[in-house]
Order: C-alpha cells, then structure tokens, then sequence
C-alpha cells in the first residue's frame, strides 16, 4: 500500500495556502482538493486550528443532509510590523495577515542620520503602534533606500545612507522586537506592495520609482525578481547619451537618474531661476502649472521612457507602474515615458503593454515590506516547521 505523502506538497502548510485565497472550505471540499484521506485532512486542520491560522467559518455549507463546517484563513491570527524609510521621511504601520494597514504612522527622518538613531526611532514607534493594535507579532519588514544584500539583509555601499554600509539591520532590529526580520531595497517592496494589493492577477511587472533617484522593481512570473545579490532593477544608474556630461551622485558621468531624477528636476529649475529644493517642490510647481516645470518632468519622462523601451524589449512586462514623488506629478511624467516606449520598442512587446500610475501611492512600500514578510511566515514549508514542532 502507498504511504501518504507527508512533506510541503500536502502538509499543512499546503493546506494553508488553499484557504488564504480567502474562500471557506469544507473538509470534503479540501479532500477532493489534495487527494489526502479525510483523517489526514482533519488531523492538518485540527493543526491549524491549535495555531490559530484557520477560524471555523460561520456560513456552514449544507450538503445535502446536516451543515458541513467549513474552514477559512484567520488573517487576524498574527500582527506584521512594516516599515518603508526613504531618505528624508518614513512610514511605518502595522498590518494583519492580509496586508490590511491596521494603524501607521509618518515622520520626518533623515536617513542620513545613521543607522542607530535611524532605527532606534522605529523600534520605539513600532512598540507604541504594536501597544495599539495588539496581537503577536510574527515578523517585520523592512525598506531601505538603496542597495540592500537580499542574503544578509544588510545595506551595501548605499549612495545616500552614511554609516550603514554592512549594518547588520536584521539583527539589531530582531534582538529589540523579538521577531525575525526581513529587509530590502524600497523599490524591490514597493513593486511587491502594488503586484499583491493592486495587480496580483499580472504575471510579468515592473515598478519604476521615480524620486529623488530613480529605480526599479521586477516581478517575473509573479515572484519579485532581485537577481543575483539583490540589485536587479537599478535602472538609474545606466548610461544615457544626454548625460554624457553631468556627474551622478554614484561617481560615474551619464546616468539616467543625473539626468531624470528629482533631484535633477530641481537642479535644472533652479538653473532657471525657479526655487526648487526636492522633488516634491518639483511636483508642487507642476501641480501649480508652471510651464518650466512641466517642459522639464516631460523631458524627464522621455528619458526615462528611453530607457524602459530597452527594458520592455528585453522583459516584455505586461504592466508598467510608474509610482514615487515624481509620479504624483501624474500625466506629465506618464506622458513622455509612454512617448518614447511606444516609439521605440518593438509592436510585439507594447501591443498589450499597459503603462500607468501607481495605485497604492505612498502606501506601497509599507504594504510591500508587510507582503515581503506575509509570503515568509506563510510559506508552506514555514508553516509546517511551526505546526510540527
Ligand atoms: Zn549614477
């Protein structure tokens, strides 16, 4: 007789993962659904329910004769702390299982402060907001601006984070929340934020972030692409022909993001005797309709678009999302990266492509970092450790 396969292919973690697309099940629903006998089925799901993964659902199914119980994900079962730093402000929250932003927070902070004031200040916003909401606490992830080593989870020679370069962000956080710690770069959380909550039907996007520099994060087949080390994506620093001449803020002449980037923008307006400081004084004067303004996010849009148009003819995404600062100057950036990208790639690859906003905002870096952590702490293979041991 065969033995039942045991293992993450059907072990309760693999039940798990049927029930988080949100529907009740029976157990001769989830029966039917793994091949497993009833007993296993049951003994799986009494496993579950000792975790608190699963609730039994209210709504019982009939089945013909008395109620069948059905089972469903308890997305309130564990609490994810979720932080998104920028260079100059953060956003933090506290979320359930499901990615549902249960309270948050900003600030004002620079990250160029250095790590241990830096993250000081978030275990101690994070322990006022976990106070709030309550729950236990089964992860925390974490954005950084710039490059992070996916392995490690350590900051590696990032541009604009002085004092972070091999900061070991994972165990100085861990050690003071008491809960394992994930960390990447903002770009890579944001493109997961806005693939889960608003697109996770899509299998092939990128996210490009549009800020002070510029950057982009790769799903491929669903799953965020990171590439070898982590730093797949970073768009900003490839060589363009109409910056030849102006030095980048990683040393070399020509990148993209020296000429396109927010940082730029306000350059150039200021070169015009506009008062920029930041992209978001950028964004304020385009928003207020200021023709410099606008000629300079347009032309910024094309360059960027010169860029992606090599990108899409190299991945073919089906979606492009352009979110960051930058983005919220809306159609004015979207129009000149669709421009140059529909003229310049080939039909095949943009005859379905679609080019758009992003819709979780500023909100996708957080949702992105909680997802990051939501996909470890729910793998199969991590929920059958917890349950067996
Ligand atoms: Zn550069």
């Amino acid at each position: 007789m065969l033995s039942e396969p045991t293992g993450s292919v059907t072990g309760a973690g693999a039940l798990l993962s049927i029930l988080r697309d949100g529907q009740a099940r029976t157990r001769a629903e989830l029966v039917q659904l793994t091949g497993l006998a009833r007993s296993t089925v049951s003994q799986r799901l009494d496993a579950l329910l000792t975790h608190q993964w699963i609730v039994p659902a209210t709504d019982a199914i009939s089945s013909g004769g008395r109620p069948a119980t059905a089972f469903a994900f308890n997305q309130g079962a564990r609490v994810v702390a979720a932080a998104d730093l920028g260079a100059t402000h953060a956003r933090v929250a506290v979320t359930d299982l499901a990615s549902n932003v249960l309270v948050e927070r900003t600030a004002d902070l620079p990250i160029d402060r250095g790590p241990e004031m830096t993250l000081g200040w978030l275990v101690d916003t994070l322990k006022e907001l976990l106070v709030e909401t309550g729950g236990q606490l089964c992860g925390v992830g974490v954005g950084l601006p710039g490059p992070v080593e996916h392995i490690s989870g350590r900051p590696v020679n990032p541009p604009i984070m002085p004092g972070w370069d091999g900061f070991p962000v994972p165990e100085w956080l861990g050690s003071r929340l008491g809960a394992p710690v994930l960390v990447d770069n903002d770009v890579n959380i944001m493109a997961l934020g806005e693939h889960w909550a608003a697109r996770p039907e899509v299998e092939h996007l990128v996210f490009v972030k549009i800020g002070t520099g510029i950057g982009c994060g790769i799903i491929s087949e669903r799953r965020l692409h990171r590439g070898a080390q982590g730093a797949a994506g970073d768009i900003g620093h490839i060589r363009v022909t109409s910056a030849a001449e102006v030095i980048c803020r990683c040393g070399n002449a020509g990148c993209l993001e020296a000429v396109a980037g927010g940082a730029s923008i306000a350059s150039q307006l200021r070169n015009a005797g506009i008062h920029a400081e930041n992209s978001r004084d950028v964004v304020g004067l385009v928003r207020a309709g200021n023709t410099q303004a606008v000629q300079f996010i347009r032309q910024a849009g094309r360059e960027i678009g010169d860029v992606l148009a090599s990108i899409v003819n190299f991945f073919n995404p089906s979606v492009i999302v352009i979110g960051g600062d930058i983005a919220e100057a809306g159609e004015h950036v979207l129009a000149g990266v669709r421009e140059v990208i529909y003229s310049r790639s080939l039909p095949l690859a943009t005859q379905h492509l679609s080019i758009r906003a992003t819709e979780l905002g500023d909100r996708a870096g957080v949702i992105g970092a909680a997802v990051m952590v939501i996909e470890a702490v729910l793998a199969p293979e991590a929920v059958d450790l917890v349950v067996n041991s």
